[in-house]
């Protein structure tokens, strides 16, 4: 089940479990849109996969006997701080933003 982490990563804004703003990359590190697209360059700085709008979550049940949605899984509340600094961070984004994902 995928971790619905409530911070962005890098620039720690709120995440919610709604956000549309929310980015993933496949190890579930979580980074805002706007960090995402602008510092980050669709690289993620830990595993230097691509990242990916998160899918959104839905607060019910819809199928009887699955204990699925929001109200039995709920989003994650353990904040998140990417360990590495900013010049790490950028030389991973130099060395793999022009490299399509498929080929990392
Ligand atoms: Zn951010
Ligand atoms: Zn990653």
């Amino acid at each position: 089940m995928l971790e619905l982490r409530p911070n962005c990563e890098l620039c720690d804004v709120d995440l919610p479990a709604q956000s549309p703003e929310a980015r993933i990359c496949s190890y579930e590190c979580t980074y805002c849109a706007d960090c995402a697209d602008n510092d980050l360059k669709n690289v993620c700085p830990t595993c230097g996969g691509n990242l990916c709008p998160r899918p959104v979550r839905p607060n019910e049940a819809y199928r009887g006997g699955l204990s699925l949605g929001l109200k039995n899984h709920s989003a994650s509340t353990t904040r998140r701080h990417t360990r590495w600094s900013r010049e790490e961070i950028e030389s991973m984004v130099l060395r793999l933003k022009d490299i399509p994902p498929a080929q990392r």
